[in-house]
């Protein structure tokens, strides 16, 4: 099973493609191609940038049926931001669905993806999460995982640290809603998540911190930011392809 697969029969999109001469893998995501099965002949252009993370480039022939279908760019323009499992894929835009995503993850197996530009090919590059304890997240050209347990830790420690700062009676400022210099869900700022100065935290609670991986943090923002989380309504898509490009 693929990525591309799930999200494929998500959008019920079906294979594409035609019968393969001879036993291959996948150049995309790398999966066995029987004799027999769609595939389709792997010809990229003069744009195509993604060498580096074919699946398959021993001998890069073919791509299978259900990573065809994302080469057209109907399918690629619909496939950028969504988390899809055999019920449905649904949206990945809004913080809120985001974050409704995050705490009500659907039955593995399932896929997420963010494309972090306007149009990337994501999709093959993803891999499967098999368990709600460890949900990877293709975000762009990176691969986040992501412990909740871990994250709902770290942000119960954040709303504590946070009850801790005294602010003077009187004045317009309120309590800060995270102990960060700043937050940053496209995590490129070099000073995201540090904490801030005038925070004071003890040894226990900073192992807390260090312990959360990439994609731990990217939960965390989400979580933090004041937004209630809200179920996104299914994808559906026009499924007249257009022509294949890549
Ligand atoms: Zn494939």
């Amino acid at each position: 099973m693929q990525a591309s697969r799930i999200v494929a029969e998500a959008l019920e999109i079906p294979p594409a493609g035609d019968p393969c001469p001879d036993e291959t893998n996948c150049v995309l995501c790398g999966i066995k191609i029987n004799k027999g099965d769609l595939a389709t002949i792997f010809s990229p252009g003069p744009s195509f940038t993604d060498a580096h993370h074919l699946g398959y480039r021993e001998k890069p022939t073919h791509i299978c049926g259900y990573c065809s279908p994302f080469l057209s760019a109907v399918n690629l323009r619909n496939s950028q931001k969504l988390f899809a499992s055999k019920v449905g894929a649904f949206p990945l835009y809004k913080t809120e669905n985001k974050k409704w995503f995050l705490l009500n993850p659907p039955e593995p197996p399932f896929v997420a993806v963010i494309s972090d530009a306007k149009i990337q090919h994501i999709l093959w590059k993803t891999p499967i999460t098999r368990s709600k304890e460890l949900i990877l997240l293709q975000l762009g050209n990176r691969l986040l995982s992501i412990r909740m347990a871990k994250v709902k830790q770290a942000f119960a420690l954040c709303q504590t640290i946070c009850s801790r700062i005294n602010i003077k009676k009187g004045t317009k400022f309120k309590p800060p809603i995270h102990p960060f210099v700043r937050m940053d869900m496209e995590m490129w700022e070099p000073q995201c998540y540090a904490l801030r100065a005038d925070i004071k935290v003890n040894l226990d609670e900073m192992e807390i911190f260090s312990a959360l991986t990439l994609g731990d943090w990217w939960a965390l923002t989400i979580l933090i930011i004041n937004k209630e989380p809200v179920k996104p309504k299914p994808i559906t898509i026009n499924k007249e392809s257009e022509s294949v490009t890549i």
